[in-house]
């Protein structure tokens, strides 16, 4: 009884139970290019309610620190992690393990700085996800794909209407997306294998239930089809050439580019099953990726954030930034405008989250430090609040 109450209590908290906060904040970044000093930011309940000049004593002064949007991260695999013994664990594992490890890595996402992530996707992420909304246990807001579709999918196999029957199932299902394999991985030299049809099968059904489509797409030829498809987004986009760039920039394909799984993946090399040339064929992904983010840049095409975290990326979700404004040569607010409004309305979420100002989700995040000047800031994250909740802070 008594821990039911506790529960009771503890989900009106996360509710927002109409607390009022008042914030100072003295930097501030509105997730649109704004970039404001010494202000007020007034919380009642979930939402922001006023941003503009102190007039008032602050519940908390965040005077010293630097604050925006939570970030949103739109490529992580939230249930896979790292064992015992630091060995990636993806799938063949107890269930209460399983879920255990994905609401510890939601947490520690969170505490990161990432208020929102989508998951690419696996079962187990919706039933983290329905219980971080029931707010019984922390994490980011969390949307999730519950599984990935490829060319081998559905029953017959492959077949146009299957592949159609599954988009349905998964909606049913609860996903908040559709994932689907245009190409083989990086290290499978990135072919398509999926046919055109098979991707327009899929990314027409999954708009005709009114979900998005993302594309895991590394080489070119699945990345057009995926794109001439009318899919909503290219996830990796490797080896993009300036031809498909440009139909996505008019298109308004969304591009989701990811250097953080391809370092990890080094530096945890030990945690995982690659050969020699495997690592070879992933150090060398490193640099295109680098380069197809310029290129997608002086395009003006919409990219949003993605970091494809996998075992040992959670937590650290930020180091994304780090890596494509020092190695990309991408501008400091470039990559925060992508974590926070173009990541927000990649999502369907532009009108909730993404952007610090009136009306929006209080989903704050501060850091030591301004990372306008310094990118390396995003690893001082100090401050966390979600729906006008503290999960990290004073
Ligand atoms: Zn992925």
């Amino acid at each position: 009884m008594r821990f039911r109450i506790f529960l009771l209590a503890w989900a009106a908290l996360a509710a927002g139970a109409q607390t009022r906060i008042v914030l100072r904040a003295g930097a501030l970044l509105d997730g649109k290019g704004g970039v404001f000093h010494d202000r007020q930011i007034v919380i009642e309940g979930s939402r922001i309610v006023s941003v503009g000049a102190p007039t008032e004593k602050p519940t908390y002064d965040l005077a010293r620190l630097t604050i925006m949007p939570g970030w949103i991260d739109t490529h992580v695999h939230i249930n896979w992690h790292m064992d015992a013994n630091r060995k990636s664990v993806n799938s063949r594992e107890a269930p209460e393990l399983e879920a255990l490890y994905t609401a510890g890595d939601a947490w520690i996402t969170l505490q990161g700085g990432f208020t929102t992530v989508q998951s690419l996707g696996a079962a187990m992420d919706g039933v983290v996800r329905d219980r971080i909304n029931q707010g019984v246990i922390p994490g980011p807001r969390l949307l999730s794909s519950l599984r990935q579709i490829n060319a081998d999918s559905g029953q017959p196999r492959g077949d146009l209407a299957s592949l159609r029957a599954l988009v349905r199932k998964t909606k049913e299902e609860g996903a908040d997306v559709i994932k689907l394999f245009a190409t083989s991985g990086l290290g499978a030299g990135g072919g398509q294998t999926m046919t055109a049809e098979q991707i327009q099968a899929v990314c027409q059904e999954a708009k005709a239930v009114g979900l998005r489509s993302v594309v895991h797409a590394i080489g070119d030829a699945g990345a057009r089809a995926a794109v001439e498809a009318g899919c909503t987004s290219i996830e990796h986009g490797t080896f993009l050439s300036d031809a498909t760039l440009d139909l996505m920039a008019r298109l308004g394909t969304y591009f989701d580019p990811n250097l953080l799984v391809l370092h990890n993946y080094l530096d945890n090399r030990a945690s995982f099953s690659f050969n020699e040339r495997q690592l070879d064929i992933l150090e060398k992904g490193i640099a295109p990726t680098e380069d197809v983010l310029r290129r997608a840049r002086a395009r003006k095409l919409k990219i949003v954030f993605g970091t494809d975290a996998v075992a040992g990326s959670h937590g650290r979700n930020a180091e994304e930034f780090i890596y494509r404004v020092k190695d990309a040569g991408e501008k400091p607010m470039d990559a925060l405008i992508s974590a926070t409004s173009v990541s927000a309305e990649a999502l369907g979420l532009g009108n909730e989250i993404g952007t610090l100002a009136a009306g929006f989700q209080a989903d704050l995040v501060a850091t030591e430090g301004n990372p306008l000047d310094d990118i390396t800031a995003v690893r001082r994250v100090v401050f966390v609040m979600k729906g006008g909740r503290i999960y990290k802070g004073p």
